[in-house]
């Protein structure tokens, strides 16, 4: 019984430990996003269906945000409802800190 005990304070005591860890981990190692992302994602069509050529419309407003992805017509979706003016009015007005402006057009 003692080692059944044992076994258990070890078990519960890493775990505390590992846990801890984590929780350090977590706030020293923190990356906060640029908020104009999640901001450009809301403005997408948010169907997630990848054909653009991203995974996925987050990582679309990542390359949209970052200056990689021009062309906001890679959005099949958003084409069809020719609804892309907000997010080029919102990069407009939000460059990056050392004020260069990434604002993506509409190609074919
Ligand atoms: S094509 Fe548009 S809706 Fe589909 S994943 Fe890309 S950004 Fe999202």
């Amino acid at each position: 019984m003692i080692t059944v005990l044992w076994a258990f304070l070890i078990l519960a005591g890493l775990g505390l430990l590992l846990g801890l860890g984590l929780a350090i981990a977590s706030i020293v190692l923190h990356v906060k996003e640029d908020e104009r992302i999640s901001a450009v994602e809301k403005m997408l069509p948010n169907y997630n269906c990848g054909a653009c050529g991203y995974p996925g419309c987050h990582q679309m407003a990542e390359n949209i945000v970052s200056g990689a992805e021009t062309n906001l017509g890679k959005c099949k979706p958003g084409k069809q409802d020719k609804n892309y003016d907000p997010i080029i009015a919102y990069m407009n007005e939000h460059p990056d800190e050392d004020g260069t402006k990434h604002v993506p057009t509409v190609k074919k």
